[in-house]
C-alpha cells in the first residue's frame, strides 16, 4: 500500500499533563512515525511522573460527541485506544466502532499504571476483554495479559507466549507481547496470532534489541501501541511494523534520561 497522504491515526484515551503518557505520548508518537495524530479524550488524569493524583471523567455524552466530531469530518485511517476508565465509556466506544468501523483498531488494555494507580475500574475488566474482540491488535503488559487470559501473570518468556497464544484464540485478536517487563539482557517484543487464518504470517513474528537500563519508561505502552497502529496504517507488513517501532523505541529509551522531565519515572524521548 502507497499512501500519498500521511495515515490519520486517533487516539482514544485519557490525559497526562506533563506529556509523557496516554493521549499525549500517543499524539508524539504518531508524528514521530510518520502520521497525522488526532485525540478524543476519555478522562482527565491529574498525574505526573510520580503518580496519579486523581482522576475526572466527563459525561459519556460528551465522549460521543468527541468521537462523532472527527468521525463525520475525517476519515480514520487507524484508531489506537488507551485509557477506558470504566465501563459506560468501554460501551460508548464500543457503540462508536460498531458504527464507523475504522479499518484498524490497535488496543491498549490499560488496567493500572506502573505507579500502581488504577486507570480502569476493577469491575470494568469483563467489559475491556470483550472490546478486544473488536480490536485487530492488542498491546497488554504482563500483568494485563495475566487478566486477559485469566490466570497469573508469567514468569519467563516461554509463559508469556503460551498465555499470548490462548488470548489470541479466545478473543479473536493478535496479541503483540513485550519483553521489557521480563529480566535478562534481551528484551524481545513478539507478534502473537494463534487463530487458523493469522494476520502475522506463520502466526509469529519477534524483534529483538538490547535491554536499555532506565527508569524512564512512563508511557512506553502507550507509545508503542500508537506507533504500530501508524505504521501499519502507513502500509507497513506487520514484522516490518514491529522492527522498525522496536528501532525506534530502544533509541528513544537510551535517550529518556538526557530530556530531565520530573523527579519519578521520567518519559521516553519520543
Ligand atoms: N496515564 C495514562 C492516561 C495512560 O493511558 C497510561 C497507560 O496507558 C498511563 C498513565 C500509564 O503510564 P505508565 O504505566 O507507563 O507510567
Amino acid at each position: 500500500m502507497n499512501r500519498a497522504h500521511a495515515p490519520r491515526v486517533l487516539s482514544i484515551a485519557g490525559t497526562d499533563p506533563t506529556g509523557g503518557a496516554g493521549m499525549h505520548a500517543d499524539l508524539k508518537a504518531i508524528s514521530a512515525m510518520g502520521g497525522y495524530g488526532m485525540a478524543v479524550v476519555t478522562a482527565l488524569v491529574a498525574q505526573n511522573t510520580c503518580g496519579v493524583r486523581s482522576v475526572h471523567v466527563p459525561p459519556v455524552s460528551f465522549l460521543r460527541e468527541q468521537l462523532d466530531a472527527v468521525s463525520d469530518d475525517v476519515v480514520i485511517d487507524a484508531v489506537k485506544i488507551g485509557m477506558l476508565a470504566d465501563a459506560d465509556i468501554i460501551a460508548t466506544v464500543r457503540g462508536w466502532l460498531d458504527n464507523v468501523r475504522p479499518p484498524l483498531v490497535v488496543l491498549d488494555p490499560v488496567m493500572v499504571a506502573t505507579s500502581g494507580d488504577r486507570l480502569l475500574d476493577a469491575s470494568a475488566e469483563g467489559a475491556l476483554r470483550e472490546l478486544c474482540r473488536v480490536a485487530d491488535l492488542i498491546t497488554p503488559n504482563l500483568p494485563e495479559l495475566a487478566v486477559l487470559a485469566e490466570t497469573a501473570e508469567a514468569a519467563d518468556w516461554h509463559q508469556a507466549v503460551s498465555q499470548a497464544r490462548q488470548v489470541s484464540r479466545d478473543l479473536g485478536t493478535t496479541v503483540l507481547l513485550k519483553g521489557g517487563h521480563l529480566t535478562g539482557a534481551d528484551a524481545p517484543d513478539a507478534l502473537v496470532d494463534a487463530r487458523p487464518d493469522p494476520a502475522v504470517p506463520g502466526g509469529y513474528a519477534e524483534a529483538h534489541a538490547p535491554r536499555v537500563a532506565t527508569t524512564c519508561t512512563h508511557g512506553t505502552g502507550c507509545t508503542i501501541s500508537s506507533a504500530m497502529a501508524t505504521r501499519i496504517a502507513a502500509g507497513d507488513t506487520w514484522p516490518q511494523a514491529l522492527e522498525r517501532v522496536k528501532a525506534w523505541l530502544t533509541r528513544a529509551l537510551t535517550a529518556a534520561a538526557d530530556l530531565e522531565v520530573g523527579q519519578g519515572h521520567g518519559p521516553v524521548d519520543h
